[in-house]
């Protein structure tokens, strides 16, 4: 029987109560799919911080190399917002810690327009319905990650200052993610920079292009990021792959969630190798924050992170078969009218998770 490793970090907010119930759902296909799951908790952020003293400790990084995957709930919350640790960027978060130090730099972001939340979307449901857009976000540089960062006095003024930064052999290996992912889709893929204004999206633009040429079979174009953010909008079913630098796909995969619905309805991964390898090691995450206006209240949206899991059953174990079970559990419950509040309905976290589990045949 395969045995599969998961290092299961709560974080902070919501993140405990949602991570809770995507277990739930990874222990029932376990044992239906003939898995062993060895699963370890621990703390990450501010849960970690309020402890340790540090968002992430080197026991947590190590138990996460030793893992086949980490899971996380959600991290983050106002207490946090203004500690500084010494170090560099990746020292002030805990999930950006792990990226780093795990170089899970391939940020998986996928939204879709579900058939019975369309009329939840902003947009008019013949504009929305159909859309499945995947936002590709670079995880471990750029302006993020910036090496010469800080404030500073510079002609009299205070100045804040985050150096954007991309060599082309990180802006290739992601590249080639993004082309790899593309082949597993629609064959469609754009890439989004400000190559008009700036040096790091002139070099980024080239790379990709090179790149570009390796995927003759994926339909390919550049677009300046703001007019792809627009693009987006007005005709979301247009898009299939959208290559993003790290920052700017921290926006747009928000950005995506209304075609979904809800930011709860957003799943994650950040994979550390190119699944056209082969089944990689994985952090996977609801994409929403820790919501800390409903957190405790028991009625946030689970589905995120239990589709973050089932990209784990996809990407890191190998069987999709595995994720589009849980998708369609999931279709048939939002069809049975079984509904969190944040997408019209009253039901639980554990309802809604009860609810996907009756339906889950794995
Ligand atoms: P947020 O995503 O936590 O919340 C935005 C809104 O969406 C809130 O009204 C919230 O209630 C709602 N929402 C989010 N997830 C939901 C869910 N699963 N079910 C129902 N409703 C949900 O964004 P924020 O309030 O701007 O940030 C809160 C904290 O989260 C900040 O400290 C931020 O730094 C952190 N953050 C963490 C992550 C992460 O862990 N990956 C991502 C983004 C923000």
């Amino acid at each position: 029987m395969t045995t599969i490793s998961i290092l299961a970090l709560g974080g902070d907010g919501i993140g405990p109560e949602i991570l809770a119930q995507g277990l739930r759902i990874a222990r029932h296909i376990a044992e239906k799919s003939g898995f062993l799951l060895d699963i370890d908790h621990d703390l990450l952020h501010g849960a970690s911080y309020d402890t340790h003293g540090v968002f992430c400790t080197d026991a947590v990084l190590n138990k996460a190399k030793a893992a086949d995957a980490v899971l996380v709930g959600a991290v983050g919350g106002h207490a946090w917002d203004h500690v500084r640790i010494a170090g560099g960027a990746e020292a002030q978060d805990g999930l950006m810690y792990l990226r780093y130090h795990l170089q899970a730099y391939l940020g998986l972001r996928p939204a879709e327009a579900w058939k019975e939340l369309s009329s939840l979307s902003p947009f008019r449901c013949d504009v929305v319905v159909g859309a499945d857009i995947m936002i590709m976000r670079e995880m471990c540089g750029g302006a993020m990650f910036a090496r010469q960062r800080g404030q500073r006095i510079h002609q009299g003024k205070r100045q804040g200052y985050d150096l954007t930064a991309y060599d082309e052999d990180e802006v290739a290996r992601f590249a080639h993610g993004g082309f790899a992912l593309a082949r597993r889709r629609r064959r469609r893929l754009v890439s989004c920079d400000k190559s008009n204004v700036m040096e790091s999206y002139k070099l980024w633009r080239d790379v990709v292009g090179d790149v570009a040429k390796h995927y003759p079979d994926v339909e390919f174009k550049h677009m300046l990021a703001d007019h792809c953010a627009y693009q987006m909008m007005v005709q979301p079913t247009a898009f299939d792959v959208v290559l993003c630098c790290n920052q700017l796909g921290d926006v747009f995969s928000d950005l995506t969630g209304t075609v979904s619905g809800s930011l709860g309805m957003l799943p994650s991964a950040c994979l550390a190798s190119n699944p056209a390898d082969g089944p990689s090691f994985g952090i996977y995450e609801s994409t929403s924050g820790s919501a800390p206006d409903i957190a405790g209240k028991g009625i946030a949206n689970p589905i995120g992170m239990i589709l973050s899991v089932a990209m784990m059953f996809d990407y890191t174990i190998g069987r999709p078969d595995l994720w589009q079970a849980v998708h369609r559990a999931i279709e048939q419950t939002l069809a049975d009218g079984i509904k969190t509040q944040d997408i019209g309905g009253t039901a639980t976290t554990v309802e809604i998770t009860d609810a996907i589990l009756d339906r889950l045949v794995a």
